[in-house]
């Protein structure tokens, strides 16, 4: 099963991942974890890549369709992959597609967690005012100021992904303002017709 995950930060896309890892054996490829990687490891992609993720930028096309090309093909991700944070830019689905289309190989899925934003921003602020009223220092992924950050770089850059796929009948959206279950309950029903046929073909 080859899935892609697209949404803002915070929209429970991480939570649904691992559920999808446990739940079909898959991994979750994450370009973010990728990087940081190779940042932490000193490799020559980590040193390019360092300075623009400082800045809250997008590494280049090239670089990031390099790690998931090398990265898809290894043998944990032969059954499937759940791909997150990938692709963020038009470039990088096209890219994809060629890839998957060169070994044959299709998606099974686009799931678009969609979220209200300003909802969001409350909630974090909300998290974060009780935390500090407890005298404890807030995390820099829970500080709202750090993610609106991250959501303005979502609206820049990666919301014209879904889009891309929209237009191909590829996506399914997800309300991801439901509770956890909920939500997970409507994954397990968008990806059930790609169950099915995954398992006729293993039968065969
Ligand atoms: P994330 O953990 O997905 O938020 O990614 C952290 C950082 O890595 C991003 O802010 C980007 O600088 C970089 N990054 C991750 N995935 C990509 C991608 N698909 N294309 C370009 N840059 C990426």
């Amino acid at each position: 099963m080859r899935i892609i995950l697209l949404g803002p930060p915070g929209a429970g896309k991480g939570t649904q991942a691992a559920r999808l890892v446990t739940r079909h054996g898959i991994p979750q490829l994450s370009t973010g974890d990728m990087l940081r990687s190779a940042v932490a490891a000193g490799t020559p992609v980590g040193r390019k890549a360092k300075a623009i993720m400082e800045s809250g930028g997008l590494v280049s096309d090239d670089i990031v369709i390099g790690i998931v090309a090398e990265r898809i093909v290894r043998p944990d991700a032969r059954k499937g992959f759940i791909l997150d944070g990938f692709p963020r830019t038009v470039a990088q689905a096209e890219a994809l597609d060629a890839m998957l289309g060169e070994k044959g190989l299709k998606l099974d899925a686009v799931l678009e967690f969609k979220v209200d934003q300003g909802a969001l921003i409350k909630r974090i602020e909300g998290r974060a005012a009780e935390t500090s009223a407890r005298g404890e220092p807030v995390r820099k992924d829970d500080d709202p100021e750090v993610f609106k950050t991250r959501l303005a770089a979502y609206n820049r850059d990666t919301a014209v992904v879904a889009p891309y796929y929209k237009a191909r009948g590829q996506l399914v959206e997800i309300d991801g303002m439901r509770p956890i279950e909920e939500v997970a309950e409507a994954v397990r029903r968008a990806l059930a017709p790609a169950g099915r046929v995954d398992a006729a073909t293993a039968r065969h």
